[in-house]
């Protein structure tokens, strides 16, 4: 008695049912690219279901899916319904039965297969699966064929669709990068439809629409497809589709426009190694993403050509990446309110997303260029020769460099590679710090002050301790002054000094600084002491804490500080714990008196307001710069604008990045 009532599927599975897992060339090649020496172990992928598995897909309500269409081509979606949609009929075979969007390519690819079009003609449709569990971060993959299915259409742009499915691979995966949320079936009608199809490049390349471009730039979840096809032939021995979540901050996947096609870049964050998805994409060049907006229902659905990007020249496209998978996008289709669900609780992001990468093109924009190396291709290396200590958080670190360096404007930063300074292994997990998994051991610090003779230049930084970091921790506990840094680059645009030659100074300036954010102020105010004929008058609201006290000394101390055109004047704002105060030597009283002796700062033991930056009579005739930590910055940048001063006038750093 056949499985299904029809015994031409016993043949079948029992040519399916052969075990199918093992690593195929695409995915070893990855791997050599890497330099990553690492086989799947057998039991990785299991040919029956687990229990586990089974309860867990019957409780879902919503799990993506992915098979190809009449061309080939991979497409995925996510199926939604109310829980028990997906029914384990046994270890191997699932049912779903739910209502779906008629123009969903998911679907279309069903129909396209019912119709008899395209290359699986006579064979069974492959398919992927993936439920993820957003409330816990749960994840188990199928893969397998379709036996059975039935599209009928129903009322508008809807149509219920049934679906078996047999599965012999199947594998549990990790919570990395998955963003929790709550999400309630809400069934809603599809509505309208943006598609469009092109096939070779340049005159038929595919430009995405508005809205589209809109929902990939704030996705942090997306689903994945790819296939391998052996003998470039599906429902072969070892060909299966593959189907995997791919989580990150919002932005993770960047938009490339070159001449009339769309590229969508999608940078490789740490795994488990196996290279199953990016193996696919290494051996049949093709892939499909579906970027779901669960704020509104709308999905988007690309399928496109592929190619794994490694090493340099993964970093020449985008800086500070060793493996980018790229999609020219040949076919996309944008459905409103086709994903029936509801998100009835904020985002959390995953603690082991990664800071975004950008491309080359966009950080060159963003005044960041000097990640990209600086162009000339060529590594220096930065010998430390100085360390001294600023306050007991902060330390200043001078290293030398052969030869001289790009200019660096005044506030510019250093960019530099730990990378065979610091060991860190390879890590699948790390609960207690999950930043690490991906850190590329590359760290930016402003440049405090800088000397270049005709053969080497030397470059100062003024490093504050993040007591939980990896990079800072290490230069503050060297005992010696014996260390080897790539130094990638120098750069950056945050400078009241111009670009352009012969552009001044501006007359008047605000600089508002918090914490450790105020070393490109020293930086710039070190080399206006030194200007001849400097002429300006510079107010600071310099907010701090505890020690960083000592970093507004050191402005203090510079011996040109006052030139008879150069006026540094302001307000510092202190608090303090009680453990700062008993290890003074001087009194805060005594330090008010000490700031107040020049009649040119005041000194409150508060935080900074948006009153006090109000209260300064001519604040709206200054250039203002603003630097401090993310919070204070952004709170900064609002009370400006809402002072009255915008655009070309404000300028900001960032130090998070
Ligand atoms: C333009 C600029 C100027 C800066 N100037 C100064 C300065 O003058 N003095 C100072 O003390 N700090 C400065 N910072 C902040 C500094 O780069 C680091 O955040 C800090 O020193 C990191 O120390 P850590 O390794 O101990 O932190 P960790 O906590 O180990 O770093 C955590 C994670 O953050 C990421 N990360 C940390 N720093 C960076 C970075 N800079 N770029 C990209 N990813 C990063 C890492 O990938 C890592 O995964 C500046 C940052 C920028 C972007």
């Amino acid at each position: 008695m056949s499985l299904l009532g029809d015994p031409s599927d016993e043949i079948l599975l029992a040519q399916y049912t052969k075990e199918r897992h093992d690593q195929h060339f695409g995915e070893r090649h990855v791997q050599e690219q890497l330099g990553i020496a690492k086989s799947m172990p057998p039991w990785i992928v299991q040919p029956e279901m687990p229990q586990q598995h089974s309860d867990f897909y019957a409780n879902l309500h919503y799990f993506s899916i992915a098979t190809t269409d009449s061309k080939n081509r991979p497409w995925a979606t996510i199926l939604t319904s109310p829980k028990g949609f997906i029914k384990p009929l046994s270890s191997s075979i699932l049912s779903i039965s739910c209502i779906v969007a008629s123009e969903d390519p998911f679907v279309r690819a069903i129909v396209e297969h019912e119709e008899g079009l395209g290359s699986s003609e006579g064979k069974k449709l492959l398919f992927a699966g993936l439920g993820v569990d957003f409330t816990n971060r749960r994840r188990n993959k199928v893969a397998g064929v379709i036996l059975q299915s039935k599209v009928k259409k129903l009322s508008k742009g809807s149509s219920k669709l049934e679906l078996t499915l047999f599965t012999n691979e199947n594998m549990g995966n990790c919570p990395k990068y998955i963003t929790v949320r709550t999400l309630q079936y809400a069934f809603q009608e599809p509505e309208k439809v943006e598609k469009r199809e092109g096939t070779g490049k340049g005159k038929e390349g595919i430009e995405l629409d508005k809205r589209s471009l809109d929902i990939i730039s704030k996705a942090s979840t997306i689903f994945f497809a790819t296939r391998h096809f052996d003998n470039n032939t599906a429902y072969e021995n070892e060909s299966d589709i593959g189907l995997n979540h791919r989580g990150g901050n919002p932005g993770f996947v960047r938009v490339d426009k070159r001449e009339k096609d769309t590229f969508v870049m999608l940078p490789d964050f740490s795994g488990n190694r196996f290279y199953q998805s990016l193996g696919n994409v290494q051996s049949d060049g093709v892939a499909g993403i579906v970027f779901p907006d669960f704020s509104t229902g709308d999905m988007l659905h690309i399928t496109g050509e592929a190619t794994n990007i490694f090493n340099e020249e993964a970093n020449s496209l985008m800086p500070r990446t060793t493996l980018i998978t790229q999609i020219r996008i040949t076919s996309y289709t944008l459905l409103y309110n086709s994903l029936s669900l509801s998100m009835n609780s904020p985002e959390k992001l995953s603690p082991y997303n990664p800071p975004l990468r950008y491309l080359k093109w966009e950080l060159e924009k963003m005044g960041r260029g000097a990640y990209a190396g600086g162009g000339s291709g060529e590594k220096k290396v930065a010998s430390l020769v100085v360390i001294r200590e600023v306050g007991s958080m902060v330390k200043e670190f001078t290293f030398r460099v052969k030869g001289n360096l790009e200019n660096v404007r005044p506030g510019g930063y250093a960019i530099f590679d730990f990378k065979g300074a610091v060991n860190l292994p390879y890590m699948h997990m790390n609960p207690g710090q999950p930043q690490l998994v991906n850190d590329d051991l590359v760290r930016t610090w402003t440049i405090s002050s800088s000397s270049s003779s005709s053969e080497s230049t030397e470059i100062s930084c003024m490093i504050k301790l993040n007591p939980s970091g990896l990079i800072s921790p290490f230069l503050h506990s060297l005992k010696k002054v014996q260390l080897e840094l790539g130094l990638i680059g120098v750069g950056g645009d945050f400078s009241c000094f111009p670009s352009e030659p012969n552009v001044v100074l501006p007359k008047k300036m605000v600089w508002v600084s918090g914490g450790i954010g105020i070393t490109p102020f020293l930086s710039m105010y070190r080399a206006i002491s030194s200007l001849p004929g400097a002429e300006t008058d510079i107010f600071l609201y310099y907010s701090c804490r505890d020690d960083d006290l000592h970093l507004f000394f050191e402005l203090l101390k510079d011996p040109n500080s006052v030139t008879s055109k150069v006026r540094l004047h302001g307000k510092v704002f202190h608090t303090q714990s009680p453990a700062f105060l008993s290890s003074l030597s001087f009194s805060p009283l005594e330090l008010q008196k000490k700031l107040e002796e020049g009649k040119n700062w005041s000194f409150e033991k508060r935080r900074v307001m948006k009153e006090d930056l109000a209260g300064l009579n001519d604040f709206k005739k200054r250039e203002v710069y603003v630097c401090g930590p993310g919070g204070l910055e952004e709170r900064v940048v609002g009370w400006v604008e809402e002072i009255g001063v915008k655009g070309k006038q404000v300028h900001r750093e960032n130090f998070s990045f």
